[in-house]
């Protein structure tokens, strides 16, 4: 896959860059380990005031950042632009709470261990590698990064090959604010290029956030290298309704939660399963204001829906509705690619899905809605937990008694009730079966790339 930033609401190769020679990519890690040395002896006051700084210099530099991820990846101008401030708080977040997340835990009675002193610490690792998707190009390396350099660790960044001007910027904004160079380094490379980078020693772990496919390849690098790993894979969350919902409220909800960053987020709701009381009702409103998007430029500050990100995703969505629809499914809305230049596809509703079609098993990754009923709550929580995938969920109930059975039965790294599924500072957040392991955010996250030492003093 050629390195370039090709504008998917054209199709037109805007700028292509050569992938980095392989003395390039010894130079980054190189870099990324000296300034290891460095940064894991500063204190993290130094790294919050860097970190702060970093996050100012995004802010400044949000509109331009807006301007080069809606041109890379498609997404609609506000939402890039609200991605890169989502950027600068998750940073400052960071600057303000790694110190207390990362504090040292003394035993309550030492004695018990025989000792006068016993404590937990939580000491950085080194230069770990991230490998990146295009759908969150920003967000989703630096909700890595900001952790990662808070607590005194370096990272070297594979980015995926369709937003090399986002991983550029990624490259340089951490020494622009302070930090030493070298903290975080974007590698211009292939996916065929990512094993050996993590096989070099210097690298002590991995994290990815990206298909199922790519994470079984690198988790199993990592595994062979006994190297940590996080994994941050696929989707594909149900949106569950019952009858005690404000189906107005869920039915609006839903197109968001399905349509925004143009269908593509890991998170989106791409399962509706309707409870049989509302089904009628609720598939009305859905289909009505599915079809009420408005589709086109992603600069057009009016436009709700840009073009999918590549013309290979473009593919597999008409593949998937195409497979559905031949073997008998109904379509409520869209069901088909926009004729012309780009990548556009029509926002859709499917619905009378069965088993044997590709779409009930498989992540929709693009503006592609499918529609269940159901008769009771088992049944939803048998739908819902019928994929491979457990990233989140959400609920629509006003019943008490419903909300703490789903809480229990589904299978998710998250449930949000009465709401959509979105990623905060403040919150954990990752997957569990096929979406993969590990946590990022929160507290949890920055303890992912720690040695725990335990510490006892006689
Ligand atoms: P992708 O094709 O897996 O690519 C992700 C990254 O992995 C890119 O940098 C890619 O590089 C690299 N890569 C691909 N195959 C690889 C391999 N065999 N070895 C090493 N690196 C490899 O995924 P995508 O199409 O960019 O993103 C969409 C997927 O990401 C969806 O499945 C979505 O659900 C998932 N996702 C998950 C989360 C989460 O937090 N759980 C968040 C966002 C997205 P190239 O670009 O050079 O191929």
């Amino acid at each position: 896959m050629a390195i370039a930033t090709i504008n998917p609401a054209t199709g037109e190769t805007v700028k292509e860059f050569p992938a980095q020679s392989a003395e390039d990519v010894e130079r980054g890690i190189a870099e990324a380990q000296a300034a290891f040395e460095t940064l894991h002896g500063t204190t993290f006051a130094q790294r919050a005031e860097w970190m702060r700084t970093a996050a100012d210099l995004v802010e400044a530099d949000a509109d331009e950042l807006a301007r080069i991820m809606t041109l890379e990846m498609g997404k609609p101008l506000a939402q890039a632009k609200a991605e890169a401030l989502k950027c600068a708080k998750n940073m400052r977040f960071y600057a303000d709470h790694a110190e207390g997340f990362l504090a040292d835990e003394p035993l309550a009675d030492p004695s018990a261990v025989g000792a006068s002193h016993a404590y937990a610490v939580y000491q950085p690792i080194g230069v770990v590698l991230a490998v990146m998707p295009w759908n969150y190009p920003m967000w989703q390396v630096i909700r890595f990064a900001a952790p990662a350099l808070m607590a005194g660790n370096t990272g070297v960044l594979k980015h995926a090959s369709n937003v090399p001007q986002t991983a550029l910027y990624l490259d340089t904004v951490f020494e622009r604010a302070g930090f030493p160079v070298g903290s975080f380094r974007t590698l211009l490379i292939g996916s065929k290029e990512v094993e050996a980078v993590i096989r070099d020693p210097r690298i002590q772990a991995v994290t990815l956030t990206g298909s199922e496919p790519a994470g079984r390849s690198v988790a199993a690098i990592a595994g062979s290298e006994v190297k940590h790993s996080v994994m941050e894979l696929g989707g594909s969350d149900p949106f569950i309704v019952m009858p005690s919902a404000d189906l107005e409220a869920a039915a609006t909800v839903a197109v968001k939660a399905r349509n925004q960053n143009n269908g593509q987020s890991c998170i989106a709701a791409k399962r509706f399963l309707v409870h049989a009381d509302v089904y009628d009702a609720f598939a009305q409103l859905f289909a009505e204001k599915t079809r009420a998007l408005k589709v086109g430029d992603p600069f057009d500050e009016t436009v709700d829906v840009g073009p999918v990100a590549t013309s290979s995703g473009r593919d597999d969505l008409v593949e998937l509705v195409d497979d559905a629809v031949a073997k008998g499914a109904t379509v409520l809305a869209g069901g088909k690619a926009v004729d012309g230049p780009g990548w556009f596809y029509e926002p859709t509703v499917l619905t009378d899905l069965t088993d044997d079609m590709r779409i009930v098993m498989e992540e929709t990754f693009g503006p592609v809605a499918s529609l269940y009923r159901f008769a009771t709550r088992d049944e939803a929580v048998r739908i819902a937990n019928q994929t491979t995938f457990g990233l989140s969920s959400a609920v629509w109930t006003t019943d008490a008694d419903d909300e703490a059975y789903f809480i229990r039965e589904l299978q998710a790294g998250a449930v949000f009730i009465n709401g959509m599924t979105v990623s905060y500072p403040e919150l954990p957040f990752g997957g569990i079966k096929n979406s993969g392991f590990g946590r990022e955010l929160a507290k949890e996250g920055i303890r992912e790339f720690m040695n725990v030492k335990t510490v006892w003093k006689g």
